[in-house]
């Protein structure tokens, strides 16, 4: 059983205009110990998946219209507040792209570490801050017994969000999310906060469901990669397959806005023409048709279904590769991907 099973999540936002499905029937799996990255262009609807995953859906605006949300086989989606906030920040953590907007400015990090740690555990204030020091330490926090004391502002960006990847580690969680993480931070850092993730990862054995717009974040830390497109899983697989042989002609287009490297940020995929439609005025058949130098009529007419085969996934009527179907692969014996 998977540590985390999305199940045809939707997740809508009612607006002036209308119903904008954000994400709309996403279905995606995480193992323990698996690294899986949810890639996709600015609006796509990763982070909406990340919240609701977590039930962070502000009331009112948003609603999770349909699907389930299977977290170690019990379905998040329908506990009670108090069971969804046990599980919050204790068995599943989630780290921003903002640590600042995250961070409390008036508690030094050290406080907030232990606050995190005794929101769930029954330590005493010592002890929790001792843990607290031991986590900046983890986390590669240089003079951590100092550095407790800072508060927010007195950090870098790169420390900043390592001080998070702390309160994420607190009580030792079975899931971590983290909603593009390095956005915000220059290069150099990016890299090192990536390295620490992939250690931390594989010391703790943590699911991480790793949401990022950087396809060389994604060959370098994932092991599967679900690539979504105006709110639904347009491909998934694992990431030295989806590199190799892309199915979905939207996957080779971002496979080759990644060859010409180092766009800036929030620039236009050169390789698609045209935009992500509007959540308001989706087009009746496959949403990437509009942009898709291989669309033919039929594209236009009907939204294709994710198709599973060999632990790999497609939503096209015409898939750049033919995936084998499941059945086909070691005499049936490989799961197909559901
Ligand atoms: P991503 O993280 O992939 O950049 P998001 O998940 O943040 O994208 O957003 C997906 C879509 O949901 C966007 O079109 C966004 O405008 C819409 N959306 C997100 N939050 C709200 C909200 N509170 N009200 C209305 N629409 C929203
Ligand atoms: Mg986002």
């Amino acid at each position: 059983m998977s540590l985390l099973e999305i199940r045809e999540l939707r997740t809508w936002f009612d607006t002036r205009g209308g119903v904008a499905r954000a994400v709309d029937g996403v279905s995606l799996s995480v193992a323990r110990g698996e690294t899986v990255a949810l890639v996709g262009e600015s609006g796509s609807g990763k982070s909406v998946t990340a919240y609701s995953v977590l039930r962070l859906i502000p009331r009112g605006r948003g609603r999770i219209a349909g699907g389930q949300v299977l977290f170690d086989g019990t379905d998040l989606l329908t506990l009670p507040d108090a069971a969804i906030r046990a599980i919050r920040g204790n068995r599943i953590a989630m780290i921003f792209q903002e640590p600042l907007s995250a961070l409390n400015p008036v508690l030094s990090i050290g406080q907030q570490i232990a606050e995190a740690i005794r929101l769930h555990r029954p330590l005493s204030a010592r002890a929790a801050w001792e843990r607290a020091v031991a986590l900046l330490e983890q986390v590669q926090i240089p003079s951590p017994q100092r550095r407790a004391h800072d508060f927010p502002h007195q950090l870098s960006g790169g420390m900043r969000q390592r001080a998070m990847i702390a309160i994420a580690l607190a009580c030792e969680p079975d899931l971590l999310i983290a909603d593009e993480p390095t956005t915000a931070l220059d290069v150099t850092t990016q890299a090192q906060i990536l390295d620490l993730l992939r250690r931390l990862q594989a010391e703790h054995g943590m699911g991480l469901l790793l949401i990022t717009h950087d396809l060389g974040v994604v060959a370098e830390v994932a092991d599967r990669a679900a690539v979504m497109y105006a709110g639904r899983v347009v491909e998934e697989g694992p990431v030295e397959a989806l590199f190799a042989a892309p199915a979905h002609p939207y996957t080779q287009g971002l496979l080759a806005s990644l060859a010409l490297d180092e766009l800036p940020p929030g620039a236009r995929l050169p390789e698609i023409p045209g935009t992500v439609p509007s959540l308001l005025a989706m087009p009746p058949g496959c949403a990437f048709a509009p942009r898709c130098a291989h669309a033919r009529p039929a594209c236009h007419a009907e939204a294709p279904l994710l198709s599973a085969g060999a632990g790999r996934g497609v939503a096209c009527h015409f898939p750049l590769t033919r995936l084998a179907p499941p059945a086909a692969v070691a005499g049936g014996l490989v799961k197909a991907a559901a």
